[in-house]
């Protein structure tokens, strides 16, 4: 006669209403309380707990499960056991275990050593088995050298390079069917058993020939040797944005490399070369005009050179060294609006005059009614 199973509730100390929560926390204590390395005194007590535990956890988390043995009692899950009752390869929550005993717990090597289980590598969904992650395409980055012209008419450009495209003969895949591989024979991963006086350790990595899905390209495309991705050169045309004006960078998305993850970006690095006569402020220009000191004298008109060519504009007497004129709306388009044109006024004084000229200045001298005003302290700035 079968001896009689304990109740599950019972072997996890939980009631029977008891959340899945609950029933989680309870499995976690237990499971550390019973693993078989922390009992080295009582080591076949500790393994036979530890499987019970996870029986009735595996039963009470599971809402079928629980529902038959909450209804006919053992006999109920029975069945979804089959003739030998419960073993590990119906345990689903292997996965729980390194969030439980840590990341380098590895559970093939606990089963292997405390339960002999041979078959489970086989049976298990592998929860464990390092899936290979799928690269993204890399970005590609473009260096751009811009005139003030193409920045401040939005000019068309273009630009060559290479990149990684999608092969176009196999879609990527790398070549036409699939085989198990022959390295792990379709397990994704290798055992290397290690031998000491008295333990045997199973080391388990992920097969380097199938990187881990037990299956390779049964014939390698020819166009890309399996990569799947080739290498091509591309012209792209792009129109400068006014938003350069604010970032010197443009992102074009999904631009870049190809990748089995996905494509990368290209991105555009703005480098501005120096405009002859206009210093860039933001998305205002600046220009510094030199004008005679009879000019900054008695006033006049001067011609100031803009993105549109000359302008002339008014110079007021009495006008200073140093001085901006701010004309409106002759800088850099963005989107907020254009900028401003800042004219910077430097007065220019001659340093060769003539002898009529000194005489003319000698004269001016003595009739001038207006005196530079007496010594003082400079101003800080
Ligand atoms: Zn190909
Ligand atoms: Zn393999």
């Amino acid at each position: 006669m079968e001896k009689t199973k304990k109740d599950y509730y019972e072997i996890l100390g939980v009631s029977r209403n008891a959340t899945k929560e609950e029933i989680k926390q309870a499995y976690r204590r237990l499971a550390k309380k019973y693993h078989p390395d922390m009992n080295p005194e009582n080591r076949k007590e500790a393994e036979e707990k530890f499987k019970e535990i996870s029986e009735a956890y595996e039963v009470l988390m599971d809402d079928e499960k629980r529902r038959l043995y909450d209804l006919y009692g053992h006999e109920g899950v029975s069945q979804k056991f089959g003739p030998g009752g419960f073993s590990w390869e119906h345990f689903t929550h292997a996965d729980e275990w390194r969030d439980i005993f840590g990341s380098s717990f590895d559970p093939f090597d606990f089963l292997k050593r405390f339960f002999e289980e041979e078959t489970i590598f086989d049976i298990w969904e592998r929860p464990f088995r390092e899936k290979k992650r799928k690269v993204v395409g890399g970005n590609i980055r473009v260096k751009m050298k811009l005139t003030l012209e193409d920045i401040a008419e939005g000019k068309e450009k273009t630009f060559e390079l290479e990149r990684y495209e999608k092969c176009p003969i196999c879609e990527g895949s790398g070549g036409k069917g699939k085989i198990t591989c022959s390295l792990c024979k379709g397990k994704g991963e290798i055992q290397q058993i290690q031998r000491s006086a008295f333990t045997q350790m199973i080391k388990i990595t992920t097969c380097p020939n199938c990187g881990g899905s037990g299956k390779v390209i049964k014939e390698t495309c020819k166009s890309c040797g399996g990569e799947g991705r080739i290498k091509k050169r591309k012209i792209f045309k792009i129109r400068i944005p006014q938003e350069i004006v604010e970032n010197n960078y443009l992102v074009l998305k999904g631009e870049g490399h190809y990748n089995e993850g996905g494509k990368g970006d290209i991105i555009i690095e703005f480098e501005e070369i120096p405009h002859p006569l206009f210093l860039r402020k933001g998305a205002n220009l600046m220009v510094e005009v030199p004008i005679h000191y009879t000019t900054a004298l008695i006033g006049g008109e001067i011609e100031v050179p803009t993105l549109e060519g000359n302008k002339k504009i008014k110079i007021n007497p009495g006008i200073r060294d140093g001085q901006i004129i701010r004309i409106k709306e002759l800088g850099l388009k963005t989107s907020k609006g254009r900028g401003d044109l800042l004219v910077k006024i430097k007065i220019f004084f001659p340093t060769n005059l003539s002898e009529e000229e000194k005489n003319l200045l000698k004269e001016l001298q003595k009739i001038s009614h207006e005196h530079p005003p007496r010594p003082h302290r400079p101003q800080e700035d």
